[in-house]
């Protein structure tokens, strides 16, 4: 595949996702006319779905899965109008019944990143060789290490280490874990195990309110602040868009550029929205890049 293009008023980006390859030509000036119109990255709920029961959960709870043709032509739309990356999620993505099909098929089909993030307990060996070379990122979730992992998620802590394996058999992989007043205190464990199985990424997710959990509280967030400025841990560290961040030293991607250029995010009700846990949304009829203008619009 070649190179995916997207060009914006930052200039002409360039993008292979075998390497990871980011080059921003912001010499060039691109005429308002030719920017992209696809957004940069693309998330998608492919399923409400989970066999875990994890207390703090922000998927929706009603049951909804997206129809895996829908999201082969969203993604071969924002394909060519410039979008670099898809990433799968949910609820738990490989509960979709369709999930291998549709890495591949969007793989095969356009030059984005594929990349998808799962809590790993059903990375069968025949899931992940149905999935190889169709992915170009992968992200485990790992909220707490050891007796703290396994009273949060349910399941042996041991398996992790198994499923990291099996993701780095795929692709470049990243931990994500949601900070909270359980994990808050083993930070310097999960960086550890973070490097240790090989990720190239930490990624602190401070936990979110939903209908039943508070969000993460204000002492444990001045803690991770703390423990971000003063830690140095062994691997790179990234923090999710959660109003902590502007507490940090954080790297922009692309200077300037406006959020709902940067990214958007599809329920499993095919439902378009700024991001995750955004109340303000555009139902997807038919056109994706429609649906993004009119989200534009309402924002
Ligand atoms: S693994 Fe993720 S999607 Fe599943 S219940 Fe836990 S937080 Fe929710």
């Amino acid at each position: 595949m070649p190179l995916q293009i997207r060009r914006s008023r930052a200039g002409v980006h360039l993008f292979d996702r075998h390497s990871g390859l980011n080059v921003l030509a912001d010499e060039v000036r691109v005429a308002t006319d030719d920017y992209s119109q696809s957004p940069r990255c693309l998330s998608i709920a492919l399923t409400n779905a989970c066999d875990l029961r994890c207390a703090y959960c922000y998927a929706p709870k009603q049951a909804a899965t997206l129809n895996a043709d829908r999201v082969v032509a969203w993604a071969a739309e924002l394909a060519g109008a410039g979008c670099l990356g898809i990433g799968f999620g949910g609820g738990e993505p490989t509960t979709h019944p369709r999930f291998a099909q549709i890495c591949e098929q969007v793989s095969q089909s356009t030059a984005m990143a594929v990349t998808f993030t799962t809590h790993g307990h059903r990375l069968t060996p025949r899931l992940v060789e149905s999935l190889q070379g169709n992915v170009h990122f992968a992200r485990l979730s790992v909220d707490g290490v050891g007796d703290t992992y396994e009273r949060l998620r349910g399941r042996p802590f041991g398996a992790v280490h198994t499923a990291a394996m099996r993701l780095r058999s795929l692709a470049p992989i990243g931990i994500n874990t949601v900070v909270n007043a359980s994990t808050i205190g083993e930070l310097d464990d999960i960086a550890e195990f973070a490097s240790g199985v090989g990720a190239v990424e930490l990624l602190l997710l401070p936990q979110q309110a939903t209908a039943t959990q508070p969000g993460i509280s204000a002492s444990d967030a001045e803690r991770l602040v703390r423990w971000i400025q003063l830690a140095n841990p062994p691997i790179r560290l990234a923090i999710s868009r959660t109003g902590i961040e502007s507490s940090v030293v954080t790297a922009e991607p692309i200077p300037g550029e406006d959020p709902l250029e940067a990214h958007l995010h599809i329920d499993a009700t095919g439902t378009l929205r700024p991001h995750a846990y955004a109340r303000t949304g555009v139902a997807v009829t038919g056109s994706l890049l429609a649906a993004a203008h009119e989200l534009r619009q309402a924002i």
